[in-house]
């Protein structure tokens, strides 16, 4: 899932409110970042295999240290803990809220995967495999987002007239990023998609600075 990790991302404001929304943008796509980096460093591996899945080409065969069920609770306890060091004004509700949102990519990622997550590293593999079913899988993705957009601005307030509409832009243009990739032929070799995954998390990391956080304030 790409756009459906964002649910949860915008939904976080609802329950603790001073956790940014590109910090629990970050945060909900965590695993995939060290995905992105241990796939181009070779410590995982990806294959690209036209049809694999409706919805992916991916075959992600081997992700033992960044999306087994037990990896996952580590990463999540670990960013959490860092966040809930940075931003020590949050308390712990701002990290256990960033543990949260790192944890749910997991769940999301449950859903859709067919079986290539471990319970842990060398375990049997569990996955739903909805991305074999493409109208269910596409629209729990834009539900999933919409209800994370509905909760956060119904959270936050505008500073101004842009704050206004400002998120609903974001909730296109998340749509619109993820529509091009779903278009675009696949990289070259697999393991292209490694930056590629870090490069457009980290777009929507801004975007979601520059149309949220910065135009919207908690009520
Ligand atoms: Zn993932």
């Amino acid at each position: 899932m790409f756009v459906g990790h964002y649910g949860p991302a915008l939904a976080g404001p609802r329950f603790v409110k001073a956790v940014p929304v590109w910090a629990l943008c970050v945060a909900v796509q965590f695993l995939d970042y060290l995905w992105g980096a241990f796939v181009y460093f070779g410590i995982e591996h990806v294959r690209i295999e036209p049809g694999f899945t409706a919805v992916s080409p991916l075959d992600l065969y081997h992700m033992p240290w960044t999306h087994s069920l037990l990896m996952a609770l580590v990463w999540s306890v670990v960013l959490g803990f860092v966040w809930s060091l940075i931003a020590r004004s949050q308390k712990r509700a701002g990290g256990i809220l960033i543990g949260v949102a790192v944890f749910s990519h997991w769940l999301v990622d449950l859903l859709v995967h067919v079986p290539d997550l471990a319970l842990w590293p060398g375990g049997p593999k569990v996955g739903f495999g909805l991305w074999n079913n493409a109208p269910i899988a596409l629209t729990l993705e834009f539900g999933v987002l919409a209800a994370g957009l509905l909760l956060y601005v119904s959270a936050t307030k505008a500073k101004g007239a842009f704050g206004k509409i400002s998120p609903w832009i974001f909730g296109v243009l998340l749509v619109a990023l993820y529509s091009v990739s779903f278009f675009q032929p696949p990289p070259a070799t697999a393991q292209e998609f490694g930056p590629m995954a870090i490069l457009s998390y980290t777009l929507v990391a801004v975007l979601a600075w520059l149309l949220c956080d910065r135009v919207r304030e908690a009520k």
